[in-house]
């Protein structure tokens, strides 16, 4: 049975606690981005204050076996740090036995990488690359076999398991969904995976309407199951960036060298019959800044969509797409945003994707909901100041695209099942 970390009583209990401390690190081991660390306080901070201990585990990059670059000794000082307490260190994820025995309540350990392990993602390593089917097939039952003895393992440490990694979520990792098993009546979600699935439910589950959707970034392939499950919840989809040239070019329109995927168009099409069926209006850029290269200091010029001359290549959505879109958003009661309208990264092709973080904000503050999901418009709304002023930005990228596709997240099922 699921509990609530609200109502839980810690005291004099171990509680082992997933989190995504997968921090960006400089050459000098140095974190240059500790939202992820912040993000996870306020449920470390809630165990200790209950009078528990916290046996804290985490991945950070993709090592292939021990590797120091990836070591979570790099960071165990900025976590005592915010978390205002000692951390002590374990520097073998499984061999942590005598550091959790003499753990007592107000006190923290953190256990090495967990994917110093195989074990923690299930998948084989080190496999030729010419392995035989069969070979493929032996390894990946024998990291299967070996990963039941690692659970157990990090479950023995601990009295309830707290899952806080929402961008793990979509993994069904050894940590993140299968340890649950262990503890049918003491797992829990932490506070940061809380207001995720909060946001997710608020968007997915009980939007208020007119509902809007923008949808940008580079491909319609990565973001294909996005847009059909958004069709069947949105009043209103707007296409953007990138991917957005796909459809012009479906539909006749000239593209010049803009970025767009051929073999993605039969698709686009049937997006927008859908969408037609359904009553849900799609606003593609009608209007777009094009550029005669790939740079910020290129040469610019302000075109109908469909009439990008050859040579020239579409950057981001035009002062008229810009005004349609604002008013489509304001609008609205809930909007979400996934993927810049632009090519954000270089200044001179920003000022799409900047406003529509001002008219996110505008919405938000008229009472609108609205979300941030994933990746790079996060990244965007946060440069630019607005992530205060926006209902919620969420911390994972491929967690939320795979919600927002409408898919069950293992690391969400394992606690409510
Ligand atoms: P995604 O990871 O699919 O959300 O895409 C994000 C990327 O899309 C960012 O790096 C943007 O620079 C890029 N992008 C947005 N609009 C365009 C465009 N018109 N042409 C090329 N890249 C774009």
């Amino acid at each position: 049975m699921q509990q609530h970390i609200d109502s839980y009583d810690f005291a004099g209990k171990k509680a082992i606690v997933r989190v995504d401390f997968n921090v960006p690190l400089n050459e000098q081991f140095e974190i240059t981005d500790d939202t992820r660390i912040r993000r996870a306080m306020p449920t470390l901070k809630k165990v200790l204050a209950g009078g528990g201990s916290l046996i804290i585990m985490s991945h950070l990059g993709r090592p292939k076996g021990v590797t120091d670059k990836f070591s979570l000794k790099h960071i165990v000082n900025h976590v005592a740090e915010c978390l205002g307490a000692p951390v002590k260190f374990a520097a073998d994820c499984q061999k942590a036995q005598a550091e959790v025995a003499s753990l007592k309540p107000g006190e923290a350990l953190l256990l090495e990488n967990l994917r110093f392990y195989a074990e923690e993602e299930g998948k084989p390593r080190g496999l030729a690359e010419d392995a035989s089917d069969e070979e493929k097939k032996a390894a990946k039952a024998a990291v299967k076999a070996s990963q039941k003895d690692f659970v157990k393992t990090l479950a023995s440490y601990a009295d309830c398991y707290i899952n806080d990694a929402f961008g793990t979520a979509h993994r069904a990792h050894a940590s993140t969904a299968l340890i649950a098993d262990y503890f049918p009546n003491d797992k829990m979600f932490g506070y940061l995976m809380e207001g995720e699935i909060k946001a997710i439910d608020n968007v997915l589950k009980n939007a208020k309407h007119p509902f809007t959707a923008i949808i940008g970034g580079s491909k319609v392939s990565s973001k294909l199951a996005v847009l059909e499950n958004m069709l069947e919840k949105v009043d209103n989809l707007i296409i953007g960036g990138g991917m957005g040239y796909t459809f012009v070019k479906a539909q006749g329109g000239q593209i010049g060298n803009s970025l767009h995927e051929d073999d993605l168009m039969p698709q686009a099409l049937e997006i927008l019959a859908k969408a037609k069926e359904k009553g849900v209006k799609i606003y593609l850029s009608q209007e777009t800044v094009i550029a005669d290269d790939f740079s910020n200091d290129a040469n610019t010029k302000i075109v109908p969509s469909g009439q990008i001359p050859e040579g020239w290549e579409g950057m981001d959505a035009g002062p008229a797409s810009l005004k349609e879109w604002k008013d489509v958003i304001l609008g609205s009661k809930t909007v979400l945003w996934n993927g810049p309208v632009g090519v954000f990264e270089m200044p001179t092709f920003a000022k799409g994707t900047l406003q529509i973080a001002e008219d996110l904000a505008e919405a938000t503050a008229k009472g609108a909901y609205t979300l941030v999901g994933g990746g790079d418009s996060v990244a965007a709304v946060t440069q630019m100041g607005y992530a205060e002023k926006v209902s919620y930005v969420s911390t994972g990228g491929g967690a939320m695209l795979e919600a927002l596709e409408g898919k069950e997240l293992p690391g969400i099922a394992a606690i409510r099942g």
